[in-house]
């Protein structure tokens, strides 16, 4: 792959193996761009996820994220049909529906599930009444990011395991320092997590920031957890083979991966209080990512440099399982000159300092 003349011999490479990066290399190689992953090997926040495939309180995200997620259970189940039918794992995409203990307004929930054509109803859970969500869907993030990379290798997408440190654009190209020497290609996307604020120019990093999240799971043995439960202090989601995860810790600033003792007592009291039958399950897993915080609840999806050749998508916070699919596809849209999805204006994913684009309800929180 290292080149030292001035051709490119790639048309595009992607920065960061999460799923964002994985499915915009996707989207490009099935446009017939030639493209290869280079990704770092760190832990990805892709992989620590809980799998919700909704953003939490959707009614309180702006029509830029929404308009990202429309049909995503769809998507998800396309994707998992695609990496079945080439041999890969399962990704055990699973439309069991959420329900969502909030205090938020009737009426702002109403006019969201006007607003987008959903169907919703008022349900008990343990004696307190919530929003039941039809079609939310969940997937087992761990197979999914396997099945992706060998629907990458399918789609002749090769992945290198090195970290890019720089680039330079041109008129002809883009010049890639990795740790192995230096690349030339087409095209690069940023799309490596909160990670891609260390690639990026100021007025574009600043916006950015690592917002570390712990989950424990249970084995869920005598538990019965139907669908998701979602309340304003965290979350129970149930796996296909009976173990219930229960999420998250958001702690704004933290940039490891160590999961800790006070997060762990803080994801037993959410667990407990959603579902006191957990109290007698067994822990088998506790763990934590790191998110890419954005100051608005919009993802940045735009090109920043002068020759229209160094692309970026990162910023997809807490809901980045569940955007991805619509943000490959949006980033290949623009890239390949194409007209975007209905209901999505490009201009909403520029730099947020050009385009704040937030819900008010988002700034606050
Ligand atoms: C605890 C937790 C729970 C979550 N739950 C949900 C949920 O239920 N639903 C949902 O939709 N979202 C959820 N999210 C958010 C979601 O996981 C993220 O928004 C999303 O995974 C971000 O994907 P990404 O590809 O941008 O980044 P990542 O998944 O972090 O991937 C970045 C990749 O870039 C690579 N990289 C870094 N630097 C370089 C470099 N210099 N060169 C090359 N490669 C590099 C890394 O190795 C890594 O593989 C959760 C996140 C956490 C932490």
């Amino acid at each position: 792959m290292a080149s030292g003349s001035n051709q490119p011999i790639i048309d595009v490479a992607v920065v960061g193996g999460g799923v964002i990066g994985m499915l915009s290399a996707l989207e490009l190689s099935k446009r017939g761009l030639r493209v290869a992953l280079y990704d770092a090997g760190e832990s990805p926040a892709s992989w620590a996820g809980g799998g919700i495939l909704s953003p939490l309180f959707p009614w309180q995200f702006s029509p830029a994220a929404n308009a990202l997620c429309v049909n995503v259970a769809r998507d998800y189940l396309n994707l998992s049909d695609q990496i079945r039918s080439i041999g890969g794992p399962d990704p055990e995409v699973e439309e069991r529906g959420m329900l969502v203990l909030t205090s938020d307004s009737d009426k702002d929930v109403s006019a969201w599930a006007v607003r987008h054509s959903r169907r919703m109803s008022r349900q008990d859970w343990q004696g307190e009444l919530g929003w039941w969500m039809p079609g939310v869907a969940t997937v087992r993030n761990s197979r999914l990011l396997k099945g992706l990379r060998l629907l990458l290798a399918h789609h002749h997408v090769s992945i290198v395991a090195s970290a890019v440190r720089s680039y330079r654009s041109d008129s002809n190209g883009v010049t890639l320092r990795t740790d192995d020497g230096s690349v030339r290609c087409g095209q690069v996307v940023l799309a490596a997590g909160w990670h891609t604020k260390a690639l990026l120019p100021d007025e574009f990093g600043e916006a950015l920031f690592p917002a570390k999240g712990q989950m424990l799971m249970f084995d869920g043995a005598g538990c019965a957890l139907p669908h998701v439960v979602l309340a304003e202090s965290g979350y129970l989601i149930p796996r296909k083979d009976g173990r219930i995860i229960a999420g998250s810790t958001l702690e704004k600033g933290c940039a490891d991966t160590m999961p800790t003792l006070a997060a762990k007592k803080k994801l037993e009291t959410v667990a407990f209080m959603l579902l006191p039958a957990l109290k007698e399950a067994r822990q088998c897993a506790h763990w934590a990512g790191v998110r890419p915080g954005c100051i608005r609840d919009v993802p940045i999806i735009d090109v920043i440099d002068e020759w229209q050749r160094v692309w970026v998508s990162t910023g997809h916070y807490r809901y980045g399982l569940t955007a991805a699919p619509g943000s490959a596809r949006l980033l290949a849209q623009r890239m390949c000159q194409e007209s975007p999805d209905e209901n999505v204006v490009v201009s909403a994913y520029s730099s947020p300092f050009s385009s704040p684009g937030s819900s008010d309800s988002f700034c606050k929180r």
